[in-house]
């Protein structure tokens, strides 16, 4: 199939110009190469994102914000950032007379992304922000007021939009290859190490597995389904009350879409072994599992021929070069704000329901 009637084929326009910006980005030569400060230098930034920097066409790591001196000294050497562009967390909002750093990456705990992100947007820097956007959707509200104001684009870092397996299952859902999606099931999760970390503290986490990997979840079933959820009903279980005593260990939730389908998600602290999610479909179906991992994602489908078999790429060094992309083409972003807001809404009405133990309605955007 050519590229661009591939493309328009894409659920939504919004998934089809990520994987536009994505595709472009990696085509074109640049002109230029965006400066990107890291904010918190954690694993995700240690193992993942850094790294990927050094491979991005359009944007290099210029910028450090940590609150550990010897990290960032450590770091300063390993990728040749000079002193002029390192910042404590307090001395973060100087970064606004720094040329060197053109986009803010929010690598922090859940809790802390709304305020950095708006300190960055009145900083006058592009952001990007890690999933979960911010505890609640009020939040995001706020955060896409500030980007707004400062005219600064708002990425958020749901990676998987710009992995081929993820966007060709959403073409296999829109161009109803077997057919129209009837029913999803997905699931994320994974067995909680150390109690003494930040996930489990709901003044840093938000919550628990639900926002930290229930969220892949949730993505898949809006992707595929092309349609927002209207209602959903969730419960939550716990087998260690003393461990899981701020945040949720096991959800398990049902959304109802406006067509009157389904989809079906669980997500968990407690267990390795949910990574996938399965679209059935008037004739036959389609999964991926591993579906949210950095590599090695596989696919099924129905019929002789996998769809789904593709190499691997790095998910981190697409969400970057199509976000720096966006910036210097002059153009919008997705997954952007309104992205994340969307999920947040969902995961609002998913905590409301565990609640009140009844079906609660998703607040419009
Ligand atoms: P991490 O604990 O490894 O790193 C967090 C960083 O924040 C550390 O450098 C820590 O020093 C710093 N920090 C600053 N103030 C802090 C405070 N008060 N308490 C705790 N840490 C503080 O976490 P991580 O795994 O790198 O996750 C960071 C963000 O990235 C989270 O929002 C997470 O959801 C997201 N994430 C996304 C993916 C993905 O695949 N997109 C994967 C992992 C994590």
């Amino acid at each position: 199939m050519k590229r661009r009637p591939f493309l328009q084929t894409l659920c939504g326009a919004g998934l089809a110009s990520a994987f536009a910006s994505a595709q472009t980005a990696s085509e074109k030569a640049p002109a230029k190469k965006l400066g990107w400060a890291l904010v918190g230098l954690g694993s995700l930034s240690t193992h993942q994102i850094a790294p990927a920097l050094l491979k991005t066409r359009n944007a290099k790591l210029t910028g450090l914000v940590s609150g550990s001196p010897d990290k960032t000294e450590k770091w300063s050497k390993q990728y040749s950032i000079d002193a002029a562009h390192i910042y404590s967390y307090e001395r973060f909002d100087e970064i606004i007379k720094d040329p060197a750093i053109d986009v803010v990456y929010i690598v922090l705990p859940n809790s802390m992304h709304k305020e950095y992100v708006i300190r960055a947007a009145k900083a006058g820097k592009h952001v990007f922000c890690e999933k979960p956007m911010a505890n609640d959707a009020e939040e995001c509200r706020e955060m896409i007021a500030a980007c707004k104001e400062a005219g600064k684009l708002l990425g958020i870092g749901y990676r998987c939009q710009f992995v081929p397996h993820h966007v060709e299952a959403v073409r296999l859902a829109k161009e109803k290859v077997f057919g129209q999606v009837k029913h999803i099931q997905a699931n994320f999760g994974f067995q909680s190490g150390d109690p003494k970390q930040w996930r489990l503290r709901k003044a840093l986490a938000g919550g628990g597995a639900m926002m930290d990997v229930g969220v892949y979840a949730l993505q898949s079933c809006r992707m595929l389904m092309g349609e927002e959820p209207t209602e959903v009903s969730a419960i939550e279980t716990k087998t260690d009350p003393v461990k899981f005593a701020e945040v949720d260990e096991t959800v398990n939730w049902q959304m109802k879409f406006p067509s009157g389908r389904m989809a079906q998600c669980c997500t968990t602290y407690l267990f390795n072994g949910y990574n996938d999610f399965t679209a059935v479909c008037e004739r036959g179906k389609f999964s991926l599992g591993p579906a949210y991992s950095y590599s090695g994602l596989k696919g099924t489908c129905s019929g002789g021929k996998n769809y789904l078999d593709m190499p691997d790429v790095d998910h981190f060094q697409l969400e970057m070069e199509a976000f720096s992309q966006a910036i210097l083409d002059g153009k919008e972003f997705h997954p952007s704000g309104e992205e994340g807001l969307r999920d947040m809404l969902v995961v609002d009405a998913i905590y409301r329901s565990i609640q009140s133990g009844k079906l609660e309605k998703v607040a419009p955007v």
